[in-house]
């Protein structure tokens, strides 16, 4: 079984019993729209993960989030969810441009995440795309990035965007996505990351997703998070 233990820098109580939906271990609980509902339905998703549990709460509430647990523990959708909830409460469409920007080390996990927000995405009338290193097409992605509302991307080729193409505007950015982040950093992107980091505006909510806490993450997080919850499921051995 999976064992919640908190990180000693944290405040008491990973679950706040302040929070009306702590305690949900059903995604049935959570107020999501009826669209998301239906897409984890159709995906056979019921029972939460620790991880999911812990961090879809806070995250729906439109807080800053660390999230460390190991691989295979869930981690894609407790970060998609919150951020497609995000954009439809907003009422986002495809006039507003991008809303969402989801950062991860390889083009394999953002070809991974990307099939996810299709799943579980389906009934939601947003856009994405896969802003990905290696693909030839890049002046053919310039014209339709600032009209994508959520982007999945490898960080080299979201800075370049952001350096080259013209109308691609992240003003408006409400979640950034920072996933697998200590891997994000043992690839040596730290430098692309706060170079983005610097370029974006400072109200959106950030969620940080980790297989480990380590000290480069941390600092990571210091420079990318506001007042962040921090949360660590660990299992137990
Ligand atoms: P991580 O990013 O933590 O390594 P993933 O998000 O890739 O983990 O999820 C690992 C696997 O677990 C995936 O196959 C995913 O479909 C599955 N999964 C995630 N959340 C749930 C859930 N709530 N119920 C059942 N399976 C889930
Ligand atoms: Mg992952």
């Amino acid at each position: 079984p999976l064992a919640i233990s908190l990180p000693v820098e944290s405040k008491p109580g990973v679950i706040d019993v302040s929070q009306p939906y702590a305690g949900a271990k059903v995604f049935e609980q959570l107020p999501l729209s009826q669209n998301t509902k239906k897409g984890l339905k159709e995906n056979k998703y019921s029972h939460m993960t620790a991880i999911q549990r812990a961090s879809i709460p806070h995250s729906l509430c439109g807080r800053d989030v660390l999230g460390a647990a190991k691989t295979g523990s869930g981690k894609t959708l407790a970060f998609l969810i919150p951020v497609i909830e995000k954009l439809f409460r907003l009422r986002w469409s495809r006039d507003d441009g991008v809303g969402a920007i989801i950062i991860s080390p390889t083009r394999e996990l953002a070809y991974q995440i990307f099939d996810e927000l299709k799943k579980i995405g389906k009934y939601h009338s947003l856009s994405g795309g896969l802003l990905i290193g290696g693909r030839k097409d890049v002046e053919t992605e310039k014209e339709h990035v600032g009209r994508l509302n959520i982007l999945v991307c490898t960080p080299g080729r979201l800075l370049q965007h952001m350096d080259e193409t013209p109308d691609f505007d992240c003003t408006q950015l409400q979640v950034l996505v920072l996933d697998e982040a200590d891997r994000i950093l043992d690839m040596g992107f730290s430098g692309t990351i706060n170079a983005i980091v610097a370029q974006l505006n400072k109200e959106r909510q950030t969620l940080l997703f980790s297989a480990t806490q380590t000290r480069s993450v941390q600092d990571l997080a210091r420079l990318s998070l506001q007042d962040p919850e921090y949360l660590a499921v660990h299992a137990e051995s």
